[in-house]
């Protein structure tokens, strides 16, 4: 455990109270970097009709208004008004879940206050707070050491030196800053600036442009969204001016063009995409996935690998010590208490990093440290007090602290005056350098023969899943870890880390959705194994490789055999970004784990990287695309998951809006093809794109999971979003609503019912045709009758809303005069109904018999 703090002589500190530490806040603000400033809902309001066509439009209604046509010029300004709400709506929504994102990544610290260590935001910290730093965290403010063990940092961002500097509070590079990033060891520190005030504030003005990431659909969509304008615009033009040949009101035929353009250009494309990778983002909150860049919802449901670490992730992080192996013999739960056990004993309790609150009497509960360490504690003890007396009779003088590329840790005590080393770490690390072996207090030549009866019982306990931790001393301190060596074996003990209840489900639901599952590891490959196979990963030794295997393999090597391999052990985190290399030069879609300062680089080239909400540092943290609030790897399966029903819904409203929009262009062009009367006013098709484009496209961005996603291969990232079959199914059922609203237009004028009322009918079909299609769109493989209708609420309240706003302009007298509507009786309907329902009936029973 902890020994002696290297504490100035003059510079004990204890930190600050909750009262001091809030008072100060008032005083000097919060600790944070000056931010860009934020769009006001009035300017994203005002953003909304940032769009030229939305600005002739404007124009050409208030000159018709004082042409006389007054109540078309209102109704349509107020349409465009009611359009931009609707935009600004979802727009807002957007930006606020964003702003939650943002916040919930924000990054948080230790600090000490009322003598207790505590995790709170960074931003609330203040001049005076002592904060914990070690390994993998960045700096929060600046601040000057006052306890170190081993503190290295990397200060590139501030100096653009990527070499670790090492600080210590006796010497006089005792200062770190914030930003900078803590690579080895621990220590304490006392802020003294914090938010603009700090090294990294000065700069902050520099760093302030950092670009906002895109995201790859959405940039596809918007240059999609540009030929489909230009493509708009065009039939527009045709329309107006065969409109204009046949000698109708130039006037009209105009402003008809203009209509046309603002209903069929689907201008909110991008943006309903972000609307949906933001909801999308949400739920999957709700599901313990953060994710911190939009895109990566996108890349989520292309996943084709998951790689993930063993400890906590697969397991569930609570280890108990099951068996010691010491002086040649066995020990089961019942004999650790056993006095033969002693010296074993010091090794694991003085080579440990954990804190105890004596102040608590549960043992359990007064142990803050990492899993594998308190239990080495807990394996001996029942109550603190004990271990207060049993530290009491050694102090630390210096450590090598655990490091996963080392896997093995050593400490330096002072015992009555003499100075003894304890080390601990990974068995085949220990045995290595040891020369000795401690059998009943003797020291004796650790011959092959021991070497072959400890590796015996060593590969015994692994392959029963035991995680095998080894310990061995020295009676002299060592000075680096280079002079680890010459040791004297005690022995080990053998844990237990049961896998999570519920990963076997987990992993079993990727491989139905043809993922590939992958353990990374640092343990021993029979405990990886002996897991792996518990948790349905692997099946056969063949498909686990350790790290010294992976060594003697060059890159191609590696990446022919890659697909074979289910369990990588023993393996450093530098390992892990030759195996992202490898699985993505074999073009699969790589999702990994990390917490570790060192994970950080695989984490950051992974397609996904995926770092631990509770154990994670902050380094791997920030080049991860998403966080694991809950460190468990069924929450990678969800999020999947969830990427891959957010995509799916993208497609549907993609299906959706389109198919509207190129009918509600067809029926415009066939009819001035075919030299009708046009069958919709510049009035009506407004009112067409504020029925059925807003509210109906948005609820199916919501629509809930398809049960079949997650049977389905991962889909290829670089397929179009057109892909099997949707351009087709856009094509064809565009051009069959258009053609069918011409078609009851048409009915109307042969059975000489006046125009207004053929144009009712029109209206009616068109709008009633889409209400009916977004159905459909809720699945590609299903008919409309064997989706489960009232499973997506939104949708229901959506086409419901759409269908009354109808029947009120169709019956309401005074939007029968603003709209240029008849009521219809119920023949009329049935017109309207006929051909609206008409294709999907056909396209229903077609599907059914398929
Ligand atoms: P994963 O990568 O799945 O999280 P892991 O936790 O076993 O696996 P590491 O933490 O790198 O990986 O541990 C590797 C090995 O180092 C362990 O099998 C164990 O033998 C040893 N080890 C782990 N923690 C400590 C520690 N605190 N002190 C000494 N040795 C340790």
């Amino acid at each position: 455990m902890r020994g002696e703090k290297m504490i100035n002589e003059n510079e004990i500190y204890n930190g600050l109270s909750t009262a001091e530490a809030n008072k100060l806040l008032k005083t000097h603000g919060l600790n944070i970097l000056k931010q860009n400033k934020k769009a006001t809902p009035v300017k994203i309001f005002i953003a909304q009709f940032n769009d030229f066509i939305i600005w002739v439009l404007i124009a050409a209604t208030i000159i018709s208004g004082f042409m006389g046509e007054k109540a078309d010029a209102i109704t349509i300004i107020i349409i465009i008004i009611m359009n931009a709400i609707m935009g600004f709506v979802q727009e807002y929504k957007t930006e606020k879940s964003l702003e939650a994102l943002k916040k919930m990544a924000s990054p948080t610290t230790k600090v000490i206050r009322n003598g207790n260590v505590q995790v709170i935001n960074a931003e609330l910290l203040v001049p005076g707070d002592l904060i914990v730093i070690e390994s993998g965290d960045r700096v929060p403010a600046d601040a000057i050491i006052v306890t170190s063990s081993n503190l290295s940092l990397d200060e590139s961002i501030l100096t653009g030196e990527s070499l670790g500097v090492s600080k210590s509070s006796s010497n006089r590079n005792n200062s770190v800053f914030m930003g900078t990033i803590v690579l080895r060891g621990k220590g304490e520190a006392r802020v003294v600036e914090t938010g603009m005030h700090t090294e990294m504030g000065k700069i902050a003005n520099l760093l302030q442009n950092i670009e906002q990431e895109r995201s790859p659909l959405k940039d596809k969509l918007s240059s999609l969204g540009k030929v489909l304008v230009v493509l708009c615009v065009m039939i527009c033009i045709v329309v107006t001016a065969l409109g204009i040949i046949r000698g109708q009101d130039k006037y009209q035929m105009f402003l008809l063009g203009l209509s046309l353009a603002v209903a069929a250009i689907p201008e909110g494309l991008p943006a309903i995409v972000t609307v949906a990778l933001a909801l999308g983002v949400s739920r999957m909150l709700k599901r313990n996935a953060l994710v911190r860049r939009l895109p990566a919802v996108e890349t989520l449901g292309c996943t084709s690998v998951i790689c993930s670490d063993k400890t906590g992730t697969l397991t569930k992080n609570i280890m108990t010590v099951k068996s010691i192996y010491y002086n040649d013999k066995i020990y089961n739960e019942n004999r650790f208490k056993d006095e033969k056990l002693y010296l074993l004993k010091r090794a694991f309790v003085f080579c440990n990093d954990c804190e105890v609150n004596y102040r608590e009497k549960n043992i359990g509960k007064s142990l803050v440290g990492e899993p594998t360490e308190t239990a080495l504690i807990k394996a001996f003890f029942t109550n603190s007090y004990d271990i207060k007396t049993f530290l009491d009779s050694a102090k630390r003088i210096s450590d090598i602290p655990f490091d996963s590329n080392r896997k093995m840790m050593s400490v330096i005590v002072n015992e009555h005056g003499r100075k003894i080393s304890y080390v601990k770490g990974a068995p085949e690390r220990i045995i290595d350098r040891c020369k000795y072996i401690s059998i009943d207090g003797e020291k004796k030549a650790f011959t092959e023969n021991y070497k072959k009866r400890v590796q015996s019982v060593l590969n015994d306990m692994s392959s029963k899943a035991l995680r095998c931790i080894a310990a061995a001393y020295k009676d002299s301190g060592i000075i680096n870890g280079n002079q680890e060596r010459d040791l004297i074996f005690l022995g080990f003990a053998g844990m237990i880390d049961p896998p999570r209840d519920e990963v076997k489900g987990a992993v079993l639901r990727c491989k139905e959705a043809g993922i590939k599952a992958v353990m990374i590891t640092g343990d021993h490959k029979n405990t990886a194994y002996a897991i792996g196979k518990e948790l349905g990963i692997c099946s056969d030794l063949s498909e686990v490789i350790t790290g010294e295997e992976l060594d003697k393999l060059d890159d191609n090597k590696l990446s022919s055999i890659i697909n074979k391999i289910k369990i990588f052990a023993r393996v450093s985190p530098e390992h892990k970004l030759r195996i992202v290399g490898a699985f993505k030069r074999k073009n699969k879609i790589v999702a990994m784990t990390g917490d570790g300062v060192n994970d950080a680089p695989a984490v950051k080239n992974a397609d996904i990287g995926i770092s631990m909400g509770i154990s994670g540092t902050d380094v791997t943290k920030e080049a991860s695309s998403m966080i694991l609030l809950d460190d468990n790897f069924t929450t990678i399966v969800a999020a999947v998951e969830e990427g891959r029903v957010i995509y799916n819904n993208i497609r549907k409203f993609i299906r959706y809006l389109l198919s509207c929009n190129l009918g509600e262009v067809l029926t415009m062009f066939l009819s001035s093809l075919l030299y009708l009367q046009t069958p919709l006013l510049p009035i009506q098709i407004l009112l067409v794109n504020l029925a059925t484009d807003g509210l109906p496209a948005i609820a199916l961005g919501v629509d809930p999971k398809d049960e079949d996603v997650m049977y389905e291969m991962p889909r290829d990232k670089n397929e179009s979003i057109f892909a099997r079959g949707l351009k087709e199914k856009i094509i064809i059922r565009g051009s069959l609503i258009g053609i069918c609203t011409v078609l009851s237009f048409l009915v109307g004028e042969v059975l000489n019912m006046p125009l207004r009322t053929c144009r009712t009918i029109a209206l009616g079909t068109l709008i009633m045709s889409q209400l009916i299609h977004v159905f459909e769109c809720r699945s590609e493989k299903k008919s409309i009758f064997q989706i489960k209708l009232f499973t997506n609420m939104s949708l229901v309240m959506a086409v419901t809303v759409s269908i009354v706003m109808l029947i009120c302009v169709i019956y309401v007298p005074f939007l029968q005069i603003v709209f240029h509507t008849d009521a219809l009786n119920l023949f009329q309907w049935g017109i309207v109904i006929f051909f609206s329902a008409f294709i999907s009936t056909i396209n229903s029973v077609y599907l059914y018999f398929k």
